[in-house]
């Protein structure tokens, strides 16, 4: 059975090898956003409480998440689960380490350079909000959007600086995390340069 823990920076790609394998497997994926959202749509303290977090922005505490988490991971009874987002620190692992033990732990590892490019390239039109990216997914004139012709331009969230302080937050808060799980034995690091198929195909020799 497969209590997968999914870790990687923005870009990685890790929310896709997640749900290959949610889908191979038949796994259910619990994302920290996903499961607020929907918990915020019932109609109790709890909900309402989550709710007006996520309506003013505020980065849910832990006591919260882990409480919601807790109940999903009890709700899957047994049939496994693949964590997206969630530990996002320490303290979140060593809490789920009292409600259940991981199976697997899987680091999709990209160097800073590459996120970078990743992330850094993309171009977004402010008229119609369609995404470009320099390199693999370009606008047939350099800089102009293909529906409007509106000039495009780099999002504040995605400024070269602002992306590499982003990488900077992850690493501080991840590393501890995935020194938790090395600890027990179950952290696989995997190359996430390469294509989808190719880092799917890593991930399920992992699996095995
Ligand atoms: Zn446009």
């Amino acid at each position: 059975m497969y209590k997968i823990l999914f870790i990687g920076p923005q870009g990685s790609g890790k929310g896709t090898q997640a749900q290959l394998v949610a889908e191979k497997f038949g796994l259910p994926i619990f994302s920290t956003g996903n499961i607020l959202r929907q918990r915020a749509q019932v109609q109790d303290e709890l909900g309402q409480e989550i709710k007006n977090l996520i309506d003013s922005g505020i980065l849910a505490p832990d006591e919260l998440v882990n409480k919601i988490i807790a109940e999903k991971i009890q709700a899957a009874g047994g049939n496994g689960y693949i964590l997206d987002g969630y530990p996002r620190n320490l303290a979140q692992a060593e809490f789920l380490a009292t409600k259940d033990e991981l199976t697997h732990v899987l680091e999709i590892d990209l160097p800073e350079e590459e996120t970078v490019r990743r992330l850094g390239g993309r171009r977004t039109c402010p008229k119609c909000q369609t995404v470009y990216h320099i390199e693999y997914n370009p606008p047939k004139i350099a800089g102009i959007c293909d529906k409007d012709g509106e000039r495009l331009v780099v999002r504040d969230d995605e400024t070269e600086e602002v992306l590499k302080k982003r990488l900077a937050i992850y690493h501080e808060l991840t590393e501890p995390i995935i020194d938790f799980y090395k600890g027990k034995g179950i952290h696989h690091k995997i190359d996430g340069r390469p294509a989808i198929e190719k880092v799917f195909e890593e991930v399920m020799k992992n699996l095995e």
